[in-house]
């Protein structure tokens, strides 16, 4: 519990700067304000400059996203949340994780043990702080999601540790129908 928690307040304290500087794939034009970008169909790879990243996210968005932060543990409601749905990229629609391979972890973050496919995520091995972890970023726009560990349940038994404010939740209609139901409407 205390080795789980101590990582990511490390990155907190120590937030690395992302440098990535694409300079031959300008997505946005004049139309930056807009985050146009998010979609849940196209599936485009998004890649901008720090610059216009900074323009287009909000900033609690950007802190986790771009300069690869840690939201505060047991701070997002999806930490808790038993909803049954996806869960998008909240930056450019990506879907990332089922909600059916969603678990307590305890850990204070949203945790899941498999994405929704292999191209849902991007994996990068992350030295930084004298640890070696494997860090998650989102398959589409590159934006740091969290990190996967090797503690998980089965059957993959990993844990995606996520931070939720990167994270977009769509309830699935068959759930909401069973509910409506449920609740004789
Ligand atoms: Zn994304």
């Amino acid at each position: 519990m205390n080795r789980i928690l101590f990582f990511p307040l490390l990155l907190l304290m120590t937030a690395c700067k992302a440098n990535i500087n694409d300079k031959n794939n300008i997505v946005m034009s004049d139309t930056v304000q807009k985050p146009l970008l998010y979609s849940r169909t196209d599936t485009t790879k998004v890649n901008l400059n720090e610059a216009e990243w900074k323009k287009i996210l909000p900033k609690e968005v950007y802190t986790i996203a771009r300069e690869k932060g840690t939201e505060r543990p047991y701070s997002s409601p999806f930490e808790k949340s038993k909803e049954i749905g996806t869960f998008y990229c909240a930056v450019c629609g990506n879907a990332l994780f089922e909600s059916n391979a969603k678990f307590e972890s305890g850990c204070g973050w949203p945790s899941f043990y498999q994405p929704i496919s292999k191209s849902s995520i991007i994996y990068l091995p992350d030295n930084s702080h004298g640890m070696v972890r494997t860090e998650v970023q989102c398959g589409r726009c590159k934006s740091h999601l969290g990190h996967v560990f090797e503690d998980g349940p089965p059957p993959t038994g990993l844990r995606y540790c996520i931070n939720g404010v990167v994270l977009d939740f769509e309830k699935a209609k068959a759930a909401e129908k069973k509910y409506n139901t449920a609740q004789g409407n």
